[in-house]
């Protein structure tokens, strides 16, 4: 399949109204496009509303949990400064619950990411109905200090908050490669309006080159050709030199193209 052609440039600029409900009115925040606790700097100026950041910060801070072994082992210093370890939380084998703070270099296991199925449905063009199978990608630690200790409290991540984070960067940064020039599919399911996410969110459908971002998240915007001609495809790539996982994201059509606007879209289960 080569429904892909070039990666589209980034560039930072200033927005002036909120990029996931439009409001210019009120008081615009800075919105990063990577989240700053996976190692996000660029920005993009004047972009959120409080509302819809309030609703973004949900998504990302469920993911904080997940991160922080990752981060840590990665040196990433998040919105605040805090200690080198870890803490690890568990049951023993005789049923006692335990905390442990631990250096992340000892940790095995060092995250558990979903993985999310399947190709974005907009893509493949499967129903709703048909049923798929969530599986998990582990990272492990490659040093060999990380034998000493395992993390097990890590798989209990939903897909929907996880999806939502993967479909907000997508959408940040179409904003500052696009600017107005596309129409987003995401802020429904972003602005928790729709909680279904596998429309859009999904696995990769086909090696590309990789993007830009920070040291550990790489975000590209994709133009689509062939069949999907118009499409803007986003692809989010999470800690690649751990073997970590890469998500399409099927993020919108640029104006003037033929694909179908979907605003309006009924939302059928
Ligand atoms: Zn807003």
């Amino acid at each position: 399949m080569s429904d892909v052609v070039a990666a589209i440039p980034r560039d930072r600029r200033s927005i002036d109204r909120c990029i996931y409900c439009g409001a210019t009115d009120g008081q615009l925040t800075d919105e990063h496009i990577i989240p700053e606790a996976l190692g996000g700097t660029a920005r993009l100026v004047r972009a959120s509303c409080k509302d819809c950041q309030t609703k973004t910060a949900r998504a990302e801070s469920v993911l904080g949990p997940l991160m922080e072994p990752l981060r840590r082992l990665a040196g990433i210093e998040g919105k605040k400064k805090r200690k080198s370890t870890v803490r690890l939380k568990g049951i023993d084998p005789a049923g006692r619950h335990y905390s442990q703070d631990v250096s992340p270099d000892e940790i095995g296991l060092l995250a558990v990411f979903p993985q999310l199925g399947e190709p974005p449905r907009l893509l493949t063009k499967r129903n709703r109905t048909e049923t798929f199978d969530i599986d998990f990608i582990p990272l492990f630690n490659p040093s060999k200090l990380g034998r000493k200790h395992s993390v097990g409290s890590f798989m209990n991540i939903g897909p929907l908050p996880f999806a939502r984070m993967i479909a907000k960067i997508c959408h940040a940064q179409a904003h500052a490669s696009l600017g107005n020039t596309f129409e987003s599919f995401l802020t429904p399911l972003i602005r928790e309006s729709d909680d279904y996410w596998p429309d859009f969110v999904g696995s990769s459908i086909e090696p590309l080159p990789i993007g830009e971002g920070s040291p550990f998240v790489s975000v590209s915007i994709y133009r689509m050709s062939g069949r999907h001609q118009g499409l803007l495809l986003g692809r989010v790539c999470l800690f690649q030199d751990l073997g970590g996982p890469t998500y399409d994201v099927a993020l919108g059509r640029e104006l003037g193209s033929q694909i179908q606007s979907l605003q309006g879209q009924s939302v059928e289960d």
